[in-house]
């Protein structure tokens, strides 16, 4: 019968909604939720209290309606945190797909906060006053930055691809290596976007070896493309041999088809001038004889998710003119911020300083080093005497697919367990840097945390993280 006198302190809901301490709620988030934020505090209570009714009695009403609305506050203003928790990435991949790719440089975030707040001329010409094309603010740029006559933009590379095959392949077949039937991790494997967009297949060569005469033989009067597909994330070594571009696009262009490449990353400038792994441009596969070339907005070129198709002027009208292109567009922030990061390019030379990705990609080894002796000391007393904690030589991966194999060299923070010490004791800690609430992700290799401090550039606010542990 406790439960019952305990269950009688409980105010009614429409009291508790009078607390001091909930007004600002009901400002900030409107009656309804903060009501049933209440409702919910008080369901919790009751089962407390028919559990052990004698914690409760000594309370007054007072007491436990203030109880419940501090409760009732926490929980609305946990429903209401944003949707995404920014995390550092120390996982030692630049782009991580998992951790939302690219970063953008202020100048893009800008741009795309205008568009999303204002009426804009997405697809109205200022000019005559009449309907625009909401491809055409970007078209100029693009075409300047990679030679191509023509583009367009859709949702990212994959839709990309699905839209250039449907438009210029459906039912009718599209010749590709053996080598290059990929899949780009989730469900984007060739053959089955192939087979979605209603193009049909026709394998050509062997895994490690297709030549120049095995796509002559392969034409027929059915074959509407020949395609090359950008090995991201794969290599293929040993006894290979794989047809040069320039070769693919004279045997498709003499039978008077179009020939097409999926680049993936798609850069707009040679990494190699920046001390990075050569990977092929834009400009050159164009060069080579591309009639157009798909690649990702986000990927080498660290942008907002997009895709790109560039080439042939009346290829890319007849993509265009496409029903699915509707389905596949960008919304007007995406354009703002995807214009505003490509007018970077026009200044190959400062890109290192203003696009982010290089920012991290070009580090020095010198300014991760002078960072790691900065921030260790803190990393140390935050893991405690239970871990080891070292400077370690490491790999940083570019990722997402872009110079797969190709890794630079960086430097981490290892924390490793001390002998007699468990494995669970490890991931614990790593959940526990999870946890933190700007979650500090890492690699768990070999019983040892590694921290790449290679993308790191709030250092105190990762020490302040690391107090918090
Ligand atoms: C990454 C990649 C894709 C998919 O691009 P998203 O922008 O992730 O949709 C397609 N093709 C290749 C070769 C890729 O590397």
């Amino acid at each position: 019968m406790s439960d019952q006198r305990a269950f009688a302190l409980i105010p009614p809901v429409d009291s508790i909604l009078k607390e001091q301490v909930v007004h600002s709620a009901i400002t900030a988030y409107g009656r309804e939720p903060v009501k049933l934020a209440i409702r919910s505090e008080v369901e919790i209570l009751r089962r407390e209290m028919a559990r052990a009714a004698g914690e409760f009695l000594n309370h007054s009403r007072e007491e436990i309606g203030q109880r419940v609305a501090e409760a009732a506050v926490l929980r609305i203003e946990s429903e209401y945190q944003p949707l995404f928790r920014p995390v550092f990435n120390l996982t030692g991949t630049v782009i991580h797909t998992n951790l939302g790719r690219s970063r953008l440089p202020d100048s893009a975030i800008a741009a795309m906060a205008i568009a999303a707040g204002e009426a804009v001329d997405l697809e109205y010409n200022l000019h005559t006053g009449k309907r625009g094309d909401r491809d055409a603010h970007l078209e100029g740029l693009i075409c300047e930055l990679t030679g191509a006559e023509a583009a367009t933009v859709v949702n990212n590379n994959a839709a990309a691809v699905v839209l250039l095959l449907n438009t210029l392949a459906r039912e009718r077949e599209v010749l590709i290596s053996r080598g290059e039937l990929v899949e780009i991790g989730g469900a984007f494997r060739i053959p089955d976007v192939m087979e979605s967009a209603g193009a049909i297949l026709r394998e050509v060569g062997t895994t490690n070896r297709t030549h120049a005469r095995d796509f002559e033989s392969a034409l027929t009067p059915k074959t509407a493309l020949v395609m090359k597909v950008h090995a991201s994330n794969y290599e293929i070594r040993g006894f290979t041999s794989a047809v040069p571009e320039s070769v693919l696009a004279d045997i498709a262009h003499n039978a008077g088809i179009p020939f097409v490449s999926d680049l993936g990353s798609g850069c707009l400038v040679d990494m190699a001038r920046f001390g990075l792994p050569p990977e092929p441009t834009v400009r050159a596969t164009i060069e080579a004889g591309a009639d157009l070339v798909t690649f990702s907005g986000d990927k080498l070129l660290g942008g907002p998710q997009s895709g790109i198709i560039v080439g042939r002027a009346d290829l890319i009208k007849r993509i265009k003119a496409n029903p699915l292109k509707r389905a596949l567009r960008v919304d007007k922030t995406v354009l703002a911020g995807l214009l505003s990061v490509l007018q970077l390019y026009r200044d190959p030379e400062s890109l290192p300083q203003r696009l982010p990705l290089l920012v991290d990609l070009t580090r020095s080894l010198q300014e991760i080093d002078a960072s790691i002796a900065r921030i260790l000391p803190v990393v140390s007393e935050a893991v405690g005497d239970a871990f080891a904690v070292e400077i370690i030589d490491c790999k940083s991966q570019i990722g997402s697919g872009a110079l797969p194999l190709e890794l630079m060299p960086s430097r981490a923070i290892s924390v490793s367990l001390r002998p007699g010490q468990s494995d669970a004791a490890l991931t614990k800690l790593a959940a526990r840097l999870r946890a933190l609430p700007k979650p500090i992700i890492g690699r768990l290799s070999d019983g040892s945390l590694i921290l790449d401090v290679r993308c790191l550039r709030d250092e105190q606010g990762f020490c302040e993280q690391l107090l918090r542990l």
